[in-house]
């Protein structure tokens, strides 16, 4: 059923207010069908909603808002492996949760990311140094002109850091509506992180029969000590890529700043954008309904739940300061809309 003129601000995490004319939440690929010709009847722009943790509303939405509420998880395990196939609608941590808890290794260091499957691929979502794509079969999308279905490969994807195809040259053209990930049967930690590093030492866990269990469990505190749960602190997590810079740029930017934050990356160097913002003074800043979070730099908060222009506002004056303080541009991981 598609509703007129509907508040958005229960489906956004940085709980900005914002109607959008028309909103449709849809079960089955029929209604999501019907759904997109009713847009293209009334020539409406479309704005696939999973659970609104990677977006900013800077006004009303003038067109039809679809969440994907398709659902449906299979999962079958091979060894500490296995493949899934996970509907758009499913939660994200949820799938993460249920291979974890069959012995699967794989997605652990994903744990507790918000969100649903099917915006997963979207920006290759990552944590921990651990991205979807390094766990990624196939997915399956509904064009958005003609309803139909397509198949699409990792090299179709054009995963990238924080990036994929949905973001670039087919960026609105596809709905997605089903992921299909494979988890190898060899699975082996990965702890490279200094903050999880640091847990497990605490633990006293050893090193050499760490479980995927474990791991998530890991995860989930050390993002539980140090992020703002959305539904008590409004926020859409990092809101800024890190930068990546060529080794010129990161060399002179590590002559003058010693103890700057900033990790090989092939040939380029990827800074640490919170260490920026928050050496540029912004940790812990409140500017009336908005802020900058005051145990992480990277991300902007909304207690006051003001409207997508303080956001924005906020988001350009740290832009703009980092570039001036740094000579580095920042970009916005989130996408704003309309
Ligand atoms: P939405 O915000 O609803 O949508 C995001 C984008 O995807 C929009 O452009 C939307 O139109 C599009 N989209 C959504 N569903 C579909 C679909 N089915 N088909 C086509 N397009 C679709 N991200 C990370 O990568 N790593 C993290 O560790 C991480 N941590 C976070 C922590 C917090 C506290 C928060 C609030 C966010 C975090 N994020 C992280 C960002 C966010 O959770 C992810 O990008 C997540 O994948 C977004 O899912 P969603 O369902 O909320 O997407
Ligand atoms: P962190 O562990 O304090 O690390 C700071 C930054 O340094 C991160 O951005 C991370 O890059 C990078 N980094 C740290 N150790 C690294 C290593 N061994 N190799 C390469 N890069 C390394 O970061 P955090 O803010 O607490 O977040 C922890 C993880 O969760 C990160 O992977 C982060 O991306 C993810 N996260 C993402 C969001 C989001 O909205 N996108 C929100 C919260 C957390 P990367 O970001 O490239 O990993």
């Amino acid at each position: 059923m598609i509703e007129a003129n509907i508040d958005l601000q229960p489906h956004n995490t940085l709980a900005i207010p914002a109607n959008t004319a028309f909103f449709a939440r849809v079960e089955t690929l029929d209604e999501l069908r019907e759904a997109l010709s009713f847009a293209q009847q009334k020539r409406l722009p479309i704005l696939p909603l999973g659970g609104g943790s990677n977006i900013v509303l800077t006004g009303d939405f003038p067109g039809l808002a679809i969440q994907v509420g398709l659902r449906g998880l299979t999962i079958a395990p091979s060894g500490r492996g296995g493949t899934i196939e996970a509907a758009a609608g499913e939660g994200w941590h949820r799938l993460v949760m249920s291979s974890v808890e069959r012995g699967m290794g794989g997605l652990e260091n994903l744990a507790l990311i918000p969100g649903n499957v099917g915006a997963a691929p979207i920006q290759n979502i990552g944590a921990y140094g651990v991205e979807l794509c390094d766990r990624f079969c196939s997915l399956q999308a509904m064009e958005i002109s003609t309803g139909e279905l397509h198949q699409f490969s990792a090299s179709d994807c054009e995963f990238a850091y924080r990036d994929s195809v949905f973001k670039g040259r087919l960026q609105d053209q596809y709905i997605i509506t089903q992921v299909n990930l494979r988890l190898a049967e060899d699975w082996q930690p990965k702890v490279s992180y200094p903050a999880l590093q640091q847990f497990i030492e605490q633990q006293g866990w050893d090193c050499n029969s760490l479980t995927p269990a474990q791991i998530a469990g890991a995860v989930t505190d050390v993002r539980n000590s140090k992020l703002p749960l959305p539904d008590q602190i409004p926020n859409a997590g990092s809101f800024f890529k890190n930068p990546v810079v060529n080794a010129d740029i990161y060399q002179s930017l590590k002559a003058q700043h010693p103890d700057l934050v900033a990790y090989a990356s092939g040939a380029s160097w990827k800074l640490a954008a919170g260490w920026l913002i928050d050496r540029a003074g912004w940790r812990g800043r409140r500017h009336e309904a908005v802020g900058v979070h005051h145990q992480q730099a990277l991300v902007l908060v909304n207690p006051g739940r003001g409207s997508g222009d303080a956001v924005t506002g906020l988001a350009r004056a740290i832009a703009s300061d980092v570039q001036d303080k740094f000579g580095v541009t920042l970009e916005p991981e989130p996408r704003y809309y309309p």
